[in-house]
């Protein structure tokens, strides 16, 4: 790292003098405005980039055009990439001398839905999704995860004699899913190529451009997804006394399962149980022998999960016995676990991001989403997890009066790309000089 950077870090170590530490904003804030410089000049290819892949989709695991385009790309930065790890993943390692490596994830995956928001880069496209026609959308806003990626490789490259060490670029398919994370773990990510020291990843959100939203300790929610069968025994609506009536039974879950959060749970801890989907029956004067509920667990401390987990299994079973009923099936499947930032890697990038940000990088209560770059984490990869806005500063104020802007997953969701996509890189590129030189510096 240059002693631009190094000297501003270790300025904005000694606090106690005002006079130090206004020189060391100013410092930042003249990197801020180098990187914005070179931001600028590279953001026409960004948007172009950009708005290509947000006009062509991929679902997850189908990732492979996508993946091609920032293949292609990476190489032009004289990145050495390697294609289809985790199926659809790619990887981007990049040697600048002796130092840490550091890695930088985007997704890769867009969702199974339609876009409504009518810009002119929308997307029209259509894929096969389990089995059945679906459009497809990059209304989570991966796509500008992936331009920020993009511009953050760069603005590195350029950089590069301010930093030492390796840059780990990866691509993650199936993050929608839950699942790309594992599938690179699987395919050798640590182990075909540098286990990296620390790594950073950004997620984009229903809030201004320009904020960046950061959290220390847990982030994201663990994701548990619940699968039930009630079973019974079908017959005629008119003569239940001769049926066990599966309907009534996922009808009393459904109602009874809502004590576990309200009752057995602790009020001040998060966790939420959501039936999303019932299957059962075909006609009006039929009991049929069996319902299907699916839902989502979602939660953020493992205490607090396994005290659920528990309740919600007590109750199907009880709702059963209720009915004289044999046992229901209960399947609980283990999604993605709970982002948990890491202090050290978020107090280092933090002094950086205060000074070139100000007010507008602050921190936030955790999301309850969830977010499968958990399994980095837990593969033993210290992090830092950030937000970055998408809406204009003020629709954002206005939205705080009327109705809500759209979020992701909403089909109208449309970030401004340009001061989102610039934040991303500038947000980014500042964290990983930090760490760089937290490092050279051997702390
Ligand atoms: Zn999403
Ligand atoms: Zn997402």
């Amino acid at each position: 790292m240059g002693r631009f950077l190094a000297t501003l870090l270790a300025s904005a170590a000694l606090c106690a003098s005002l006079s130090l530490q206004a020189h060391a904003e100013l410092d930042v804030v003249s990197l801020k405005s180098a990187i914005e410089r070179s931001v600028e000049s590279d953001y026409p290819k960004l948007d172009a980039l950009y708005k290509d892949i947000h006009a062509h989709p991929e679902i997850a695991f189908q990732e492979e055009k996508t993946a091609a385009k920032l293949a292609a790309e990476m190489r032009a930065l004289g990145f050495d990439v390697t294609e289809h790890v985790g199926e659809t993943g790619l990887v981007a390692i990049y040697k600048n001398g002796d130092g840490p490596t550091i890695m930088v994830r985007t997704e890769l995956d867009a969702l199974p839905m339609e876009e409504k928001t009518g810009l002119p880069y929308a997307s029209h496209d259509k894929t096969i999704w389990q089995g059945r026609e679906t459009f497809v959308a990059h209304s989570c806003g991966h796509d500008i995860h992936m331009a920020s990626w993009m511009g953050t490789a760069k603005t590195l490259v350029g950089l590069k004699d301010q930093w030492h060490g390796t840059l780990m670029f990866i691509a993650q398919p199936a993050e929608e899913i839950l699942s790309g994370a594992k599938a690179m773990l699987a395919d050798g990510l640590f182990t075909r190529f540098p286990k990296p020291n620390f790594g950073f990843a950004l997620h984009d959100g229903p809030f201004a451009y320009g904020d960046v939203l950061y959290r220390v300790g847990i982030g994201s929610s663990n994701a548990d997804s619940l699968h039930i069968k009630f079973r019974g025994r079908g017959g005629h609506g008119a003569m239940p006394q001769a049926t066990i009536d599966p309907v009534m039974m996922a009808a009393r879950f459904v109602v009874d399962v809502q004590s576990v959060v309200s009752r057995e749970k602790d009020p001040t801890e998060f966790g939420v149980v959501s039936i999303g989907a019932i299957h059962g029956g075909t006609a009006e004067n039929i009991i049929p022998d069996d319902v299907m509920l699916f839902g989502t667990i979602r939660t953020f401390k493992p205490e607090v999960r396994a005290k659920m987990l528990a309740g919600i299994e007590r109750t199907a079973k009880t709702v059963a016995t209720m009915s004289n009923a044999p046992e229901p099936e209960i399947k609980i499947t283990e999604g993605a676990k709970a982002v948990i930032n890491d202090p050290g890697v978020v107090g280092t990038a933090e002094k950086v991001l205060k000074a070139a940000f100000g007010d507008k990088f602050r921190p936030s209560p955790p999301s309850t989403p969830s977010e499968d770059y958990s399994e980095f984490i837990n593969a033993g990869v210290p992090s830092m997890f950030f937000n970055i806005g998408v809406y204009e500063p003020e629709r954002v104020a206005a939205a705080r009066e009327g109705p809500q802007l759209p979020a992701n997953h909403s089909p109208l969701f449309a970030p401004v790309p340009k001061p989102t996509i610039e934040t991303g890189v500038e947000a980014m590129t500042l964290a990983v000089l930090s760490v760089f030189d937290q490092h050279a510096r051997g702390k």
